[in-house]
């Protein structure tokens, strides 16, 4: 069975404040409450899917289409231009 982490939607108590971990079946619906105060609560991803999907956000191909630049670092203050529309180069020395 999964491991599911809740967090309150307001302030919550010692017990779910920062969040509790409920060992649930796929087919148990969500635990809407905590079991301690009552305080209204949600299901969180997971931080792995957090992470991943952080990743993907950053990705060079997701980044072009919403017309960011992107810059690699390329020595000391220089940064080169690896996607966009901004300038070749930046120098933060000069
Ligand atoms: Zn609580």
């Amino acid at each position: 069975m999964p491991l599911y982490e809740y967090k309150p939607d307001a302030k919550g108590c010692k017990y779910c404040a920062e969040g509790f971990e409920v060992l649930q079946s796929v087919n148990d619906p969500p635990v809407a409450k905590c079991p301690e105060c009552g305080a209204a609560c949600h299901r969180v991803f997971s931080s792995f899917a957090a992470i991943k999907s952080t990743r993907d956000m950053l990705s060079t191909k997701n980044l072009a289409r919403h017309g960011f630049t992107q810059y690699k670092k390329a020595g000391d203050g220089h940064y080169e231009k690896t996607l966009g529309d901004g300038p070749d180069l930046i120098n933060r020395n000069s």
